[in-house]
Order: structure tokens, then sequence, then C-alpha cells
């Protein structure tokens, strides 16, 4: 039997991470505060990855939720986390395609924070939160958009975007909200040191790992990786590529 989950290089590279995207601790903490979440909330979180985002929100706003994610990993990780953080009873983690959940009753907040692809882009995943909102709801995406143009394809391919209209400049990611119909009404923006955080402490687990698993069957892929994401990188992804969170309501 095959069970939908994610490649085992994901599991490897994201390591002991508990945010799988380019927010540190403090920026998440940050949205979770400019939102103004009513305690007793109702939020859904596709893509939830390890669930960091719905554990610290119901233990810090007393908020409840769902994640659901594709990863058997991950959910185990987040299930792991809500009972660590005293949450178990507010939060509960469900392993699937995030794509074609419908939750049962309409939700306060949806967020899919650095996962625009189940909806194959941010319209799509709009669309799709917008369906589990009520009216009035807030959604949250994340998404990566150019700091600066990149100057070539080298830079687009460094930055993991498949050509460069894969992703807006900032302006051009704020217009396409408002085109989808929706108010900005907060965000949060990575930096280059919240980046560091996510891209660097790849390297250590990547690295951890090959010395652990030599003989791995993965091991020269990610030998590869390790050797050569630290200088594409910095040239590139710190330079080229922003990311942030953005709370949407309809208008
Ligand atoms: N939102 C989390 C995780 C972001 S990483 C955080 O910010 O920490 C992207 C996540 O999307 C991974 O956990 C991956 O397992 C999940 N994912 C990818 N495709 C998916 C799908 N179709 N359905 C559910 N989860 C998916």
């Amino acid at each position: 039997m095959t069970t939908l989950d994610l490649p085992r290089s994901f599991t490897i590279r994201e390591g002991d991470l508990r945010i799988l995207n380019p927010f540190d601790e403090a920026k998440l903490a940050t949205l979770g505060r400019v939102i103004k979440l009513a305690p007793g909330a109702e939020l859904l979180d596709l893509c939830s990855g390890k669930g960091e985002l719905l554990c610290t929100w119901a233990r810090d706003h007393g908020i409840t939720g769902t994640g659901v994610d594709i990863s058997t990993g991950f959910t185990a990780a987040a299930r792991d986390r809500a009972a660590e953080l005293g949450v178990g009873d507010r939060v509960r983690f469900v392993h699937g395609d995030a794509a074609a959940y419908v939750p049962e009753q309409p939700v306060d907040v949806a967020a899919c924070v650095g996962a625009t692809w189940i909806g194959d882009g941010v319209p799509g995943t709009l669309d799709l939160l917008d369906r589990a909102l009520r009216p009035g709801g807030m959604a949250l995406v994340g998404e990566p958009y150019w700091r600066q143009d990149p100057p070539d394809a080298e830079a687009v391919t460094a930055s993991h975007a498949r050509s460069r209209d894969d992703f807006h400049d900032l302006p051009g990611l704020v217009r396409l909200f408002g085109g989808c119909g929706w108010d900005l009404v907060e965000m949060v923006l990575a930096d280059q040191d919240s980046w560091d955080r996510y891209a660097a402490a790849h390297w250590l687990n990547l690295r951890r790992w090959l010395d652990a698993n030599p003989d791995d069957e993965l091991a020269p892929e990610l030998r590869r990786e390790l050797t050569e994401d630290p200088l594409s990188y910095v040239r590139f992804r710190r330079e080229y590529l922003g990311w942030g969170v953005f709370a949407l309501l309809r208008r």
C-alpha cells in the first residue's frame, strides 16, 4: 500500500526545525499578535507542517484549530508539539491533501503559509481558503515575492522559481490581492536574518544526517545540495527573494 507522503529528503532537510518557512519564532508571534485573534477563535491551517503556528497561538491566544498536512512525519511532530505545549485538547492535526479538505464548520481564520501550490497559485489558494471561511473571516497567505528583479535564469532557478513569473514583486502581490477582491489588512515580512534561520539551518541538518547515513541512497543527492546550497543561497535567494504572510479580509 502506498500512503500519501512527502519525499524523505524534506524530512531530513527540515530536521528539528519547527517553523518550515523563513519566519523565526518572533515573527510568527508578531503575526499572531497583530491579527488580534479572539480567544476561542477557530482556525484552519492548510499545509500546517509541524504545527507551530496553531500550537503556539493556542498557547498564547487561546484559539482552537485544525491543521492538515500531507507529511506523516510532520503531522506526528505537530501532535507531539501540541502535547508538549499542553494544547492537545485545542488543536488537532489531520494527515491528508489540504487541497481537498473542507471543514465541517466554517472557520474564523483560514491559513495557507508557504504552500500556495495547493491552489495552483495565490488566486486559487484564496478560493480554497474562502470556501472554508465564515462570512467576514480572515485569510492568511504566506508567499514569496521578488525583492529585486532576478537578472538571469540562474537567479530564477536558484530562487526555486519555475520562471520569473512564478512570483510577483511586492507591489504586484499587493495588487493581486486587491484584484482577487480582498483587502490587505496586515502583513509580517521575513527579513534576511529570519531567512537565514530557515535556509542555513538546513545545512547543519544535512551535514549531521550525511555523517550518520553515508551509505543511504539519498546521500549523493543531499551531499551535492550541501556543497552547492550555501553559495546559491547567499548569491540569490537571500538577495532576490522576500517572503511574507499577508492577512486578508473579503471586500
Ligand atoms: N505552514 C507550515 C509548513 C510550510 S512547508 C509552516 O509554515 O511551518 C510546506 C508544507 O506543505 C509541508 O509541511 C508539506 O508537507 C505540505 N504539503 C505540501 N503539499 C501538500 C498538500 N497537497 N496537502 C497538504 N500538505 C501539503
